[in-house]
């Protein structure tokens, strides 16, 4: 790292711009600029460019921010966003191409008429970023929205300061800004652009404030996407490779701190194994952090103190026993990676989203004991990590909801950019990335036409209606 770069202050963008920013968005959407394929294909290009030449200034604002690794600043923001805006460029033609309908969509009676499925940008639309993954988790939907044709409006959120405005500053600098906007602040801010018409609004975040905004934009009857949180289930068995299982759930723990929405909240194992995979878990953080974790250039800090006291509270109010990790820092927001062992449902430590580097293990007497347990503390979680044998893991799949699913690792289903991510009940609506991100922003209109010349073979509906020529 070391590069020198110069960022500005964080600054919250006035109030009362706010008004004039949407309705721009709104009127360049009325140009009819942004459905030309060639306009979305230059910004997908400046965009990935841009990204190349921030590189520097992303990565001193992940550090300055979450204390984010370089290369967790790669993988998981840079290359990640620049290797999405390929997959657009590179799909962007096949899925703004009407799509043509025949038999067996449209019966045989109808194949005298045209059917077909224009793909139409949904209009002006709102981004709402969390603060965890303060480029991708921005960034990637606008990728699908320009890819659909929308015009934009991003929010990033405010507990990345540093991030916020190296957004700002690239989206001004590199991108159409007739189209793109980017508005920065926090709750006042965002209501302010929630008072404003979208044709959707896309949010990530908590559920709570999921909640409010979806209230919010019921009000106007605006489609919203929801990506928020859960409390997400890991299950291990018996048949499962426990030595693997306690080194991967650890991974997903250790990425940005813990704060990955992902990730596991609880292990449900069962009994007799738990002796074996807490001396697993050991191993595993002994083998990533030989020097104590503190120590370790690679793992990153809790975004704040708010989030720092929020954690601790929960390490604090729990009846387990920490059997790994436990320590922390609050000059510095650390937070060890800690699991804790409890017999309740109720612990602070499994009620709680942990959205932290912490985890607790329950153990269980069976798999059917696992899968009567987990619906109880979330029903509908945004991921399930399912370690077991085939038969187990199809089982578990069936009986158990949840966004998204690994088998055999931590959250790796989430990992690749171009396949659909999304929850499901209160863990999210919506999913995006790959096509699903170009889908989350498009309108699949139905064209039909008839041809003048048919009007002999339609004539059947006009009044005066003749029931001797009824057929279906
Ligand atoms: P958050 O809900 O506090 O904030 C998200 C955004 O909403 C921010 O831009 C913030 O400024 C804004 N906001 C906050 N309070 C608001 C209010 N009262 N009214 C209007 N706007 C408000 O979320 P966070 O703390 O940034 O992120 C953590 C949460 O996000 C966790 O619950 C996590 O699970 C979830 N998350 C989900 C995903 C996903 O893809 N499903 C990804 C990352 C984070």
């Amino acid at each position: 790292m070391a590069t020198k770069v110069s960022i500005p202050e964080f600054e919250a963008t006035a109030l009362d711009a706010i008004p004039g920013i949407a309705s721009t968005a709104r009127d360049t959407f009325r140009t009819h600029k942004t459905k030309t394929l060639e306009w979305r294909q230059t910004q997908l290009r400046k965009l990935y460019w841009a990204l190349h030449d921030y590189q520097p200034q992303i990565m001193v604002a992940l550090q300055q921010d979450l204390r984010k690794s370089d290369f967790e600043a790669l993988l998981t923001e840079i290359d990640w966003l620049k290797k999405d805006c390929m997959f657009m460029l590179d799909n962007l033609e096949k899925y703004a191409k009407d799509e043509k309908l025949g038999s067996p969509d449209v019966p045989t009676t109808y194949s005298f008429m045209k059917f077909r499925v224009k793909k139409d940008p949904l209009g002006a639309v709102l981004i709402i970023g969390p603060y965890n993954f303060p480029f991708q988790l921005l960034l990637a939907p606008l990728i699908g929205a320009i890819g659909a044709g929308c015009t934009v409006v991003m929010k990033p959120s405010e507990l990345t300061p540093v991030c916020a405005m190296v957004i700002k500053d690239l989206v001004e600098t590199r991108l159409d800004t007739s189209a793109i906007h980017v508005v920065n602040g926090a709750i006042p801010e965002t209501n302010a652009l929630m008072n404003e018409k979208w044709d959707k609004v896309f949010f990530t975040g908590s559920a709570a404030v999921g909640t409010i905004i979806a209230k919010k934009a019921a009000e106007t009857l605006t489609p919203v996407v929801l990506e928020l949180g859960g409390k997400n289930p890991a299950f291990v068995t018996k048949n499962a490779n426990l030595a693997l299982a306690a080194k991967r759930l650890l991974w997903g723990k250790t990425t940005n701190a813990g704060q990955i929405c992902l990730s596991q909240n609880y292990v449900l194992i069962e009994k007799d194994l738990v002796p074996t995979f807490i001396t697993f878990l050991n191993q595993a953080y002994k083998d990533m952090f030989p020097n104590g974790a503190k120590a370790s250039p690679d793992l990153g800090r809790i975004v704040n103190q708010r989030h720092f006291q929020r954690l601790k509270k929960m390490l604090d109010d729990t009846k387990g026993k920490i059997v790994m990790g436990g320590g922390m820092d609050e000059s510095e927001n650390f937070i060890e990676p800690t699991a804790v062992l409890v017999d309740s449902v109720d612990d602070s430590m499994m009620q709680e989203e942990s959205f932290g580097p912490i985890f607790s293990i329950y153990p269980v007497n069976s798999l059917d004991e696992a899968l009567n347990t987990a619906p109880l503390v979330h029903r509908t979680p945004l991921s399930l990590f399912a370690f077991g044998s085939k038969v187990e893991n199809q089982r578990i799949l069936n009986e158990m909801t949840s966004g998204g699913a690994t088998i055999n690792d931590a959250y790796f289903h989430a990992s690749v950019n171009t396949v659909p991510f999304g929850g499901v009940g209160d863990s999210g609506w919506g999913a995006y990335r790959g096509k699903a991100s170009f889908d989350a922003f498009t309108h699949f209109r139905t064209v039909s036409e008839t041809p003048a010349w048919a009007e002999k073979l339609i004539a059947v509906r006009y009044i005066p209606f003749d029931m001797s020529k009824y057929k279906i």
